[in-house]
């Protein structure tokens, strides 16, 4: 396993920029996924970690050692794809051994030991006899890893891996990268568009937007701390709402004194994520703190133990996580709370936030 260092990477094709001024250290036997929205940038990155792509401007090391323009073969490193390229018609076990009886001048002996020590290691070892039509999915893909481990590659580079198969098979599919990484204790670099499979997998991901890196961080870290209003949205299933401070003065006596003149004065969007508002009857009961609002009901939808309310309040509509047995009604006059600890204050015109308190 290795490190990856891009400094300043930059790529330019004729007239566009694809990828500006990246950096971003990835550390040995760390998963780092680079997730954001499609052209963002993340494949064009990761070819260029591979070589398939010249990388316009910057550096780019793996292991300490300048590959910035080396050949694909000569960077140690391996990259999966999505459809998994296994040969039909030969073993896994021909599959696994075929790229090195081809390319090196490696005994066939070693090879072999290789072929058995990688199987071993991915436990597919009573699988080397069959082909790849007797095969599941998540067995191929091991297999599929397994031709890559054979050549010992430093860095293992997977391009949405999962993003052809079904929601059921994906699923299985993350623990299956999942168990691997720690396993095998290798450095991967994965690209996905979708944010779930980023949240799951990363050890540390990466947020791009429009050819930028927006963030990087542990999962949880960038879920609760996003250094950008498109961070806020991007990550986080479903997404973070974004209400306007209510025009109360008690409420924007709280804000100020709580988050500071700038969370109070117009012009400020809140960040709540739908687990962070809580729903209070309005019948001039219940205690209601400084920061509320009220809203109406628009839909309840029920997913067993978790239910969530879609609720307009002035012109937003405000998704709210709440408990599946909720005696909520669609057209219910409600009150929503905010969770005063978790608050994020946006300024409304730009991208920048103003306050975190996470
Ligand atoms: P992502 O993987 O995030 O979907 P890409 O890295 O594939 O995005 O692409 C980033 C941007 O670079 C896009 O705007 C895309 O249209 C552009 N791009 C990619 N490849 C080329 C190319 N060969 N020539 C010109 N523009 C390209």
């Amino acid at each position: 396993m290795a490190a990856i260092s891009l400094q300043g990477i930059c790529k330019r094709y004729r007239d566009h920029t694809a990828v500006h001024h990246l950096d971003l250290e990835v550390q040995a036997g760390e998963f780092m996924v680079l997730v954001g929205p499609s052209g963002c940038g993340k494949s064009t990155t990761l070819r260029m970690i591979a070589g398939l792509e010249d990388i316009t401007q910057g550096r780019l090391l793996i292991g300490g050692k300048d590959v910035t323009h080396a050949e694909p073969h000569e960077r140690d490193i391996a990259m999966v794809f999505q459809s998994y390229a296994l040969y039909p018609h030969m073993t896994v076990q021909m599959n696994m051994a075929f790229g090195l009886l081809r390319t090196s001048k490696l005994a066939r002996a070693e090879i072999d030991a290789r072929v058995h020590d990688a199987a071993e290691r991915l436990r597919i070892t009573e699988l080397l006899g069959r082909r790849p039509n007797e095969l599941s999915g998540g067995q191929r893909q091991r297999v599929a890893i397994g031709r890559a481990l054979v050549r010992q590659p430093k860095v293992f580079l997977f391009d949405e891996p999962l993003s052809n198969l079904d929601a059921k098979l994906r699923t299985h599919m993350r623990g299956e990268l999942e168990w691997l990484h720690a396993e095998l204790g290798i450095t991967i670099v994965y690209v996905t568009h979708d944010q779930v499979e980023a949240m799951t997998l990363g050890t540390r991901i990466a947020v791009m937007d429009g050819g930028r890196l927006q963030q990087v961080g542990a999962p949880m870290d960038i879920y609760r701390e996003p250094a950008t209003r498109f961070v806020a949205s991007f990550i986080g299933s479903p997404e973070m709402n974004f209400l306007s401070p209510p025009v109360d003065p008690a409420a924007q006596a709280w804000l100020a004194q709580q988050y500071g003149d700038g969370a109070s004065r117009h012009g400020v969007v809140l960040g709540l994520r739908p687990e962070e508002i809580g729903l209070v009857p309005d019948d001039g009961r219940a205690v209601v703190p400084p920061l509320h609002w009220n809203g109406t009901v628009q839909r309840i939808e029920r997913l067993g133990a978790d239910a969530y309310a879609q609720i307009q309040v002035g012109n937003s509509s405000v998704l709210v996580r709440t408990l599946g047995d909720t005696a909520l009604e669609a057209g219910h006059v409600t009150r929503l709370t905010a969770d005063a600890q978790r608050l994020r204050v946006f300024d409304a015109q730009g991208d920048s936030v103003l306050a975190v308190r996470a």
